[in-house]
């Protein structure tokens, strides 16, 4: 006997859990619409924890914005078809402030300048321009502008961080900074921040942390740690810590893949379902047959269609090559899902300049998905592939996030208009 599959009912299916599917999903969780999510780890375990929204334009010539919208008014003037130049000003402000009030109100508080970019120290001493700040790295955003008396603090083992790497290429703008690198307390051999984070959430670690550090303060106002200040705990880690060293304290990112992703993650996995929103993490999104204007009918799985989802509009939120959105093979792009066709050079031997380092990046990176104005995935003639599919975050197409430093950004507010044009139209 043939089983029927298991069938759900949703409103809304989001397709991806990088930062655009669970933007989308807290956007619509939001609106009142039920949602489902499903998706992949995505780059999100990579993520830094800092949230670009515009950073550098023209990227050939890296200039870098103290204003992140100066930067997007002039990216939109040379650029104009970057997607940015489908979004409303105030709705990029709202999907940014509530995205990051919501990871306040659940343990990981940002710090943003409305109208500014701010600086942080990276695992290798550079320094990058950014838009919202963990509160954990905020003291070093202050540090390093003021060039105050810090300690960057290593240790023996840790996999890509190095504090005297970081001390090394900063102090001849910052004469003030030294580091140290200590042995972890009971640990030795190869350390991942993962596993300090979930030692220091016991307080005795936490004391002889700080009794280590204590001999190298000398006379330094700020402390500067990798970033494993307490994974589920953070909050009361880093509290805790800057208590007993009595000193300002700040996180740094770590090589990806670090726990500023994990702590995002987790936040999301446990909130959107308090919020309404059913979300099926490492499952796929395998087939799809559309509905017209009653949507579509989604298989979704691991390996095979193991149940069904029925609903009246979707958001592809697949992400590039990494989340596997996007597949480049010897015939060209292909969007994966759909079979969306891909904007992208007319031959794959334009895909990169003959320089690997050109600064102003390769074309293959801008490939992507074209839409109309309202996020909506175009299909070979130029019309809208189906009424209520809409796209959203690094899958689209005209961007190049990592040499403009708009990732977060572009993920998070395309999310927010995809939500904002699906409600508008009723699907
Ligand atoms: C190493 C690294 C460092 C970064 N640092 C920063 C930074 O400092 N600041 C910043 O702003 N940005 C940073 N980013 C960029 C930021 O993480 C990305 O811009 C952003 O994650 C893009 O989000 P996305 O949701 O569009 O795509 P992704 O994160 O790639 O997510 C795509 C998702 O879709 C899923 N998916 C694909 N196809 C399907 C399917 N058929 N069914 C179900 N799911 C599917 C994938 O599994 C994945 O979950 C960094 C990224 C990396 C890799």
């Amino acid at each position: 006997m043939i089983r029927a599959l298991p069938e759900i009912e949703s409103d809304l299916l989001v397709i991806g859990t990088g930062l655009a599917g669970i933007g989308a999903a807290l956007f619509a969780a939001d609106r009142g619409i039920p949602t489902t999510l499903v998706g992949m780890t995505g780059e999100l375990n990579f993520a830094s924890g800092l949230l670009d929204l515009m950073g550098i334009h023209p990227i050939a010539q890296w200039r870098c914005w103290n204003n992140p919208w100066a930067a997007i008014d002039a990216l939109l003037r040379d650029c104009p078809e970057h997607p940015y130049g489908l979004l409303d000003r105030s709705d990029m402000r709202t999907a940014f402030q509530r995205f990051t009030s919501f990871l306040g109100d659940h343990g990981l508080p940002y710090h943003l300048e409305p109208e500014a970019n701010q600086r942080v120290i990276t695992p290798v001493g550079t320094v990058k321009t950014t838009y919202a700040v963990p509160v954990s790295m905020l003291h070093g955003v202050a540090a390093l502008a003021q060039k105050a008396p810090c300690l960057m603090v290593g240790f023996t083992g840790l996999k890509g961080f190095s504090s005297r790497q970081i001390a090394e290429t900063l102090k001849d703008r910052w004469p003030a900074i030294g580091s140290c690198q200590i042995p972890f307390p009971g640990m030795s051999g190869e350390l991942y921040p993962e596993h300090l984070a979930q030692a220091l959430a016991a307080p005795t670690v936490r004391e002889q942390l700080a009794a280590a550090i204590r001999p190298h303060l000398g006379s330094s106002l700020y402390v500067g740690l990798p970033a494993m200040l307490g994974l589920y705990d953070h909050g009361l880690v880093f509290r805790e810590m800057q208590r007993l060293l009595e000193r300002k304290l700040f996180e740094i990112p770590t090589m990806p893949p670090g726990i500023t992703g994990l702590r995002l993650k987790s936040v999301f996995e446990n909130e959107l379902p308090r919020l309404g929103v059913a979300t099926h993490f490492q499952q796929k999104v395998l087939t799809f047959e559309p509905r017209g204007e009653d949507g579509f009918l989604f298989g979704v799985g691991t390996q095979r269609v193991e149940w069904r989802v029925r609903c009246r509009g979707a958001i592809l939120a697949g992400g590039r090559f990494f989340g596997r959105g996007l597949r480049a093979d010897r015939t060209g792009i292909r969007e994966t899902l759909f079979d969306l066709p891909v904007a992208q050079p007319a031959r794959r031997a334009d895909w990169h300049r003959s320089d690997l380092f050109d600064p102003a990046g390769h074309p293959v990176n801008r490939a992507g998905l074209e839409t109309d104005s309202r996020l909506r995935p175009l299909d070979r003639r130029g019309r809208p592939a189906y009424p209520n599919l809409y796209a959203a975050g690094s899958i689209l197409a005209h961007q190049d996030w990592t040499r403009m430093k708009c990732g977060a950004g572009l993920a998070i507010t395309t999310a927010y208009a995809a939500v904002k044009a699906l409600v508008g139209r009723g699907a």
